[in-house]
């Protein structure tokens, strides 16, 4: 964990994309915000009853601490869309009166896009290719992983900037570990052939899905990183939607500069 020397926002990093001095890249913990209870304190999304001006602010000091000219948000609705960013005309820039997309992941090639994910146990799944220089930023709940949002992601990027997946570093931020992924109606809710990933309890390790559903889109195994950081054994780090039901989100960012 990394402390922001601006304004004291702590976060967490993955060492291979800190290879990278074009990338910047961090997934930030729930603290030094300014939200009150049950959103102390960095949350980051205007959807959870939180005031939109502690929203804002909080937004501003990620926005600072990562010296990002432009944040880049999505209205995340649990679904499979990729939005790609490559022109000037699909700007989503932060103001409060523009309207953000309706995805699960964004793409770019852009520099000064910093794509970010809002999430409470949900993945987020930082991508980058060194290569094309382009980056993804995924959602990934449970809903959109049985969906593949992550495979759907890698080809998108290789649609839009003939990314070879091989090239591919991915970074799984902390989420809901499988000591906490409980679906007791996982029979109606998880497809079968999902279900090797469940233990005698019903728990699945929705980390491990990830990692399958990138090596499966071409991603090399040794160019994924799992933080293996629980959000709901961690409340005093990350907002957990399964342990405080009212809750913020956090935020995990990814750009070129
Ligand atoms: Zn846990």
């Amino acid at each position: 964990m990394t402390r922001s020397p601006d304004n004291g926002l702590s976060f967490f990093q993955f060492d291979q994309m800190l290879e990278h001095p074009q990338l910047r890249h961090a997934v930030f913990t729930r603290r030094n915000g300014c939200s009150s209870p049950p959103f102390s304190s960095l949350n980051t999304s205007f959807g959870v009853g939180d005031d939109p001006e502690h929203v804002k602010r909080n937004r501003q000091a990620i926005q600072s601490s990562l010296k990002a000219r432009q944040m880049v948000f999505a209205r995340q609705v649990h679904g499979v869309d990729v939005q790609v960013i490559t022109s000037e005309k699909s700007e989503n820039p932060m103001q409060a009166d523009s309207v953000p997309s309706v995805v699960d992941a964004m793409a770019t090639n852009l520099r000064h896009r910093f794509l970010t994910v809002q999430v409470a146990d949900c993945q987020p799944v930082l991508l980058y290719d060194p290569h094309r220089k382009a980056v993804a930023n995924v959602h990934a709940g449970w809903r959109g992983s049985i969906r593949n949002i992550v495979g759907r992601t890698v080809q998108a990027m290789q649609e839009a900037f003939q990314s070879d997946p091989g090239d591919i570093i991915a970074g799984v931020g902390p989420s809901l570990g499988p000591c906490c992924a409980e679906f007791r109606h996982y029979r109606r809710e998880i497809p079968q052939r999902f279900w090797r990933y469940k233990d005698g309890d019903h728990h699945f390790d929705f980390w491990a899905i990830s990692r399958d559903q990138l090596v499966a889109a071409g991603v090399g195994s040794e160019n994924i990183q799992v933080s293996g950081i629980c959000t709901r054994c961690h409340p005093e780090l990350f907002f957990s939607y399964r342990g405080e039901g009212i809750t913020g989100r956090f935020a995990a960012v990814i750009g070129l500069t």
